[in-house]
C-alpha cells in the first residue's frame, strides 16, 4: 500500500491556503511548537492535500524530504496531533492517515480494510442532525465527532489480484 502522489480533484483545493497556513502556524506557536522549515512544510502539504496523507506520502514529498527524515516527520505529526492541529484517521499506525484540522472544517471518511485506501465522503455529514439532537438532550455543547466507515473498496470486493491502483477519479 503506497501512494506516491498527492491526489487532487476539482473543487477540493482550499481557497486562501496561504492565510490558513499562517493561522495554523500561529496555532502551532501558541502550542509551543518551534517554527521550523519542516513544520511549515508539513502544514503546507496537509493544507494543499484534499485527502488525508500517510506518513509515507508526506516524508516522500520532495519538498519535505529535503528538510526532514521520516522519523522527524513522524515526531512532528505526533506533536501536531497532540495539539489538535492534525487529526489521524485509519485502521492502525501502519495505515494511519493524517489530515489538517481546521476550525469549522469537518470531513467523514470511508476506508478500505483490504488495501487501506481512503475516500472522503462527498455528501454532507450524515450525523449532523444527530449531533444537534444529542446536544439538545444532553446539554453538551460544541460537540464534535470522528466518523469513519470501514469496508472493502470496489477493487478489493471484486477479488481481483491486480494491485490496487491509486485513487483515480
Ligand atoms: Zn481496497
Ligand atoms: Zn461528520
Amino acid at each position: 500500500m503506497s501512494r506516491h502522489h498527492h491526489h487532487h480533484h476539482e473543487g477540493c483545493q482550499r481557497r486562501d491556503a496561504a492565510q490558513l497556513l499562517e493561522q495554523c502556524l500561529q496555532r502551532a506557536k501558541a502550542a509551543g511548537l518551534r517554527r521550523t522549515a519542516a513544520l511549515h512544510e508539513v502544514l503546507a502539504l496537509l493544507l494543499e492535500a484534499c485527502q488525508p496523507l500517510t506518513l509515507a506520502d508526506l516524508s516522500a514529498d520532495p519538498r519535505l524530504a529535503a528538510l526532514a527524515d521520516r522519523s522527524t516527520v513522524y515526531r512532528l505529526l505526533v506533536k501536531l496531533e497532540q495539539h489538535a492541529l492534525v487529526r489521524r484517521v485509519g485502521l492502525h499506525d501502519r495505515a494511519a492517515y493524517y489530515h489538517i484540522h481546521l476550525p469549522g472544517e469537518h470531513h467523514d471518511y470511508l476506508i478500505c480494510e483490504g488495501c487501506g485506501r481512503i475516500e472522503r465522503l462527498e455528501q454532507s455529514c450524515p450525523v449532523e442532525a444527530l449531533e444537534q439532537t444529542l446536544s439538545a438532550q444532553s446539554g453538551f455543547t460544541n460537540l464534535k465527532h470522528d466518523l469513519t466507515f470501514y469496508g472493502l473498496c470496489p477493487h478489493c470486493s471484486s477479488g481481483s489480484s491486480q494491485p490496487c491502483c491509486d485513487l483515480v477519479h
